[in-house]
């Protein structure tokens, strides 16, 4: 018997085209209610040849335009963005499981990513110099060529949308390889991505999994590589890419740690605290998930316990992203508690009416545990806070930098000092001081330290311009009356 799709049937997109899809395919499966919403294909190396050659087709003219025209491009982008917000927001909500305003917060967050890339020609002009008599040394930024961008999960259109203004502005042609579980989102960038003038095979999409990934790593074509995932996966990339001698930022895993003063504003910190390891069911990389409090915080350990209680799965909670999620981020939990910990707020075993065969895990905040629990170490990326407890601050400084990853840290205090000695101390890529999610906003870039990433720079922001382009320096004499020297 067939099952009737939501959504049509997921295509590879290549050339400013929906193109016929390989047979094999998975479901794409909204954890909102577990309903099937469409299939995605799991393509192969052929098909993603198919999009590099359009992409290396399409190189040449894109990357003589000039960048003010590539810019027309990307705004009309952004104001399309805009224009489908509603739409795009039901999109990510389906089948990644967000609630709306965190979905449309992620759309505004790819808006602002937009605006900065339509500042590059403002940020990008080379240098020239009179380095000799008559002879002129200058740089300028060149494209790199065809380029790729492997996505995760959690943020359907934000995580794209990291690298896809940037890439194109600067002169790229592109790949992208998102998620299977999020496949539609993409989908419908690509298409915006048209009708807002881009074209053909400056911007394609290859859906799948393992294969496309390992060919996009592998394909002589493509000159660099950004990744954005789990570290297991971010650590293969990495190696793959470099091996084949390829440029590569791989942004991996995470476990943020939040070290807590008993002087801390109490319904701040509180609130900030529950908002961050709650938001986006605690999918988000720079989610808390860890708390360290220093001496007597049991006042504020209460006040996050009552926020959390109003956090409501189906509500103001989305869904986790799959039932195997689910059954993981459960099973940190009751690991913790038979090793002692104490759930002072049980999300485990929710059901949200209406939608039974959603996938929630409510608010979780789990008291006393130590620092050699998986919980405390491992990403659980779920709606839980693992709370452990201090006498010292050095002693929670030791427990944030033994952690092997390093994308957000904060602290959370009245007293300057204090901050300034675990800002200086924290070994995180992104420092928060009586922030929980301190994602640094356009233009400063993003990126964490340690197993966070692999590869320098950061992903957005400046750095990501001199991931994208190389550098030429071109010197140049006219003048044959110019006086000859050792340069001429
Ligand atoms: P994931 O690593 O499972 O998948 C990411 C991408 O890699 C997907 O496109 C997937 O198809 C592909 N992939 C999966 N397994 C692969 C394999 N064995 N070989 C090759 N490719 C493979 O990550 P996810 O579950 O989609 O996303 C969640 C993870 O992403 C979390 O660990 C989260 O912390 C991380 N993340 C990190 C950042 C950051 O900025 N550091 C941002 C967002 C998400």
């Amino acid at each position: 018997m067939s099952v009737e799709l939501k959504f049509p049937e997921v295509r590879n997109y290549i050339s400013g085209h929906f193109v016929d899809s390989p047979s094999k395919k998975l479901d794409v499966v909204s954890p909102l209610d577990g309903t099937l919403l469409s299939t995605v294909p799991i393509s192969g190396v052929d098909t993603l040849d198919q999009a590099v050659s359009a992409a290396v087709k399409a190189f040449p003219s894109w990357s003589s335009t000039p960048i003010k025209e590539r810019v027309q491009i990307i705004f009309n982008y952004r104001n399309l963005l805009q224009k489908y917000r509603a739409e795009l927001t039901e999109l990510i909500t389906l089948e990644n499981g967000k609630i709306k305003s965190e979905a449309e917060a992620e759309i505004d967050k790819a808006i602002e990513l937009c605006e900065f890339a339509v500042s590059l020609p403002q940020l990008i002009p080379g240098e020239i110099l009179e380095v000799s008599k008559g002879v002129d040394c200058k740089t300028e930024r060149i494209p790199l060529g065809v380029v790729a961008s492997i996505t995760p999960f959690n943020f359907p259109c934000m995580v794209p949308n990291w690298t896809i203004p940037n890439v194109l502005t600067l002169g790229n042609c592109m790949i992208l390889k998102p998620s299977e579980s999020v496949p539609l989102t993409a989908n419908r960038i690509a298409e915006i991505l048209t009708e807002a003038g881009l074209p053909d095979g400056v911007f394609n999409v290859v859906h799948g999994a393992q294969e496309i990934v390992e060919g996009i790593c592998d394909h002589p074509d493509i000159k660099a590589v950004s990744f954005v995932g789990s570290t297991k996966v971010a650590k293969i990339v990495y190696k793959r890419a470099t091996g084949n001698l390829k440029r590569c930022l791989a942004l991996g895993g995470a476990k943020n740690h939040l070290i807590v003063l008993p002087d801390a504003q109490l319904e701040m910190t509180a609130s900030n605290i529950t908002a961050s390891m709650s938001g986006c069911a605690g999918q988000r990389c720079m989610a808390a998930s860890a708390m360290v409090g220093v001496g007597e915080i049991d006042h504020i350990i209460a006040k996050v316990c009552e926020e959390a209680k109003k956090i409501i799965p189906g509500k103001n909670l989305g869904s986790v992203i799959s039932k195997a999620a689910k059954e993981r981020i459960e099973k940190y939990i009751t690991e913790a508690e038979q090793a002692g910990a104490k759930v002072l707020v049980d999300g485990r075993n929710v059901t949200v009416p209406g939608s039974e065969g959603g996938f929630y895990v409510g608010p979780t905040i789990i008291d006393f545990v130590t620092p050699d629990m998986a919980i405390a170490k491992e990403e659980v990326f779920g709606p839980v806070l693992a709370i452990m407890r201090t006498k010292t601050l050095d002693e929670a400084i030791e427990i944030e930098n033994r952690s092997t990853y390093g994308n957000a840290a904060a602290v959370f205090t009245q007293s300057g000092g204090i901050a300034k000695y675990v800002t200086e101390k924290a070994s995180a890529g992104m420092i928060g001081v009586n922030i929980g999610v301190p994602v640094p906003r356009e233009p400063f870039s993003f990126g964490g330290w340690n197993e966070s990433r692999f590869g320098s720079g950061d992903i957005t922001g400046k750095s990501s311009i001199e991931f994208w382009t190389q550098m030429k320096k071109t010197t140049i004499k006219w003048n044959p009356e110019a006086r000859t020297n050792w340069m001429s």
